[in-house]
């Protein structure tokens, strides 16, 4: 069993540091909060007295954080994890830029693993990991991100893992979209939303947002259309991943033009009120006038 340091204790990170101290682990955990300290000691994860103290003596140590500047911050800053972490392996799950990614794990044993999965799949352990980085390192923190997920896939060198979450959620942004507009107009056009189902989800236009998460209410009976749109997956989370994979196109000097089409789709819906509604919740924009 491996001693780990476990920080950014959020929605996220919490039920993964539960996971890893229920799987035997040691598991020292910091976060800014209070109380997300306070929730995950009952679930046998240890207090630290900040991340460096967490990352000291570890074997891994893990970060869950916001956004590619806490990440940084926490990394490089002044005191930061680099420093105390020593020889430890070092995992990052949080989602940000692959600059940033690149950036922190440079010289270092480190791995880029965000997740998909949601905090159903933090809870359940089911998350699927999307993971950049050396393949000795990889392969020595298999068993620990298996504590906490079921897919674990090794993805290619530093950024990798943050690469292909990005290219996935600009795809799934899209085929969402897709799959309400197609809704919207066999409505239009008088045809059941059954019918289009059962032809679509057999052929050519068959695809996860409409098989797995259709966004009308019925023939998916637990997607979220069936629950008046609650998340899910956040249409603020999803904003969040399009404006990294817009980042990167620009950078990359990629040609995205339906990734930018989506994000402006789903800026305008969150604008609207749809920030805290499930991402298939546009549906309800995208049909326009009644
Ligand atoms: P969250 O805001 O609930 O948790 C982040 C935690 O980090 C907070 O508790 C905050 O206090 C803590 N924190 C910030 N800076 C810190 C620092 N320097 N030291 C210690 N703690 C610090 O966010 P979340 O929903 O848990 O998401 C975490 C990451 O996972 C994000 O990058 C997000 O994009 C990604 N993600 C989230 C989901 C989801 O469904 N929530 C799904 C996939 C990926």
């Amino acid at each position: 069993m491996a001693r780990i340091g476990f920080i950014g204790l959020g929605n996220m990170g919490a039920p993964m540091a539960r996971n890893l101290a229920k799987a035997g682990h040691e598991v020292h955990g910091f976060d800014l909060s209070e109380a997300a300290m306070a929730a995950v000691e009952s679930g046998g994860v240890r207090r630290a007295a900040s991340g460096a103290e967490a990352a000291r003596g570890a074997d891994f140590v893990i970060t869950m954080l916001p956004a590619g500047r806490h990440v940084r911050d926490a990394w490089l800053g002044d005191g930061g994890l680099a420093e105390a972490s020593g020889n430890a392996i070092r995992i990052d799950c949080s989602t940000i830029d692959v600059a940033t990614a690149r950036e922190v794990a440079s010289g270092a044993r480190m791995l880029d693993a965000p997740v998909s999965g949601g905090t159903m799949g933090a809870e359940n352990a089911t998350l699927t990991f999307m993971v950049g980085g050396a393949e000795a390192d990889f392969a020595a923190a298999r068993p620990i991100l298996e504590a906490m997920g079921k897919t674990i896939v090794h993805c290619g060198g530093p950024g990798a893992g943050q690469a292909a979450k990005l290219c996935n959620n600009m795809l799934l942004a899209i085929s969402m979209i897709g799959t309400c507009e197609a809704f919207a107009l066999a409505e239009k056009l008088g045809l059941s939303h059954e019918a289009l189902f059962e032809v679509s989800s057999k052929s050519s236009g068959q695809c996860w947002s409409l098989t797995t998460y259709c966004p009308v209410p019925g023939p998916v009976p637990g997607s979220p259309a069936n629950r008046g749109y609650t998340p899910g997956f956040a249409t603020a989370l999803m904003l969040k991943d399009l404006g990294l994979s817009q980042e990167a196109a620009r950078e990359s000097g990629a040609e995205t033009p339906l990734g930018a089409a989506a994000l402006a789709l789903f800026e305008r819906f969150a604008s609207e009120g749809g920030a805290g509604r499930d991402f298939s919740g546009i549906i309800e924009m995208l049909r326009g006038r009644p």
